[in-house]
């Protein structure tokens, strides 16, 4: 199923992780949401992301 979930443009300066909203603008900061594609996180796994996220963080 596809759907069509934004993430927030801004989040690498507001956040600390992305986020996401299906709206199109951040529900967090008012910046922009834009597409997500390609997706972000798996179906199956999607903490994943927030995961890797947090990892680069650490770099
Ligand atoms: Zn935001």
């Amino acid at each position: 199923m596809k759907s069509d979930i934004r993430v927030c443009s801004a989040w690498r300066n507001r956040h600390d992780r992305p986020v996401y909203t299906l709206g199109s603008t951040c529900p967090d900061c008012g910046e922009p949401a834009e597409n997500s594609a390609p997706a972000p996180f798996d179906p199956d796994d999607r903490y994943g992301e927030y995961r890797r996220a947090l990892k680069r963080r650490n770099r």
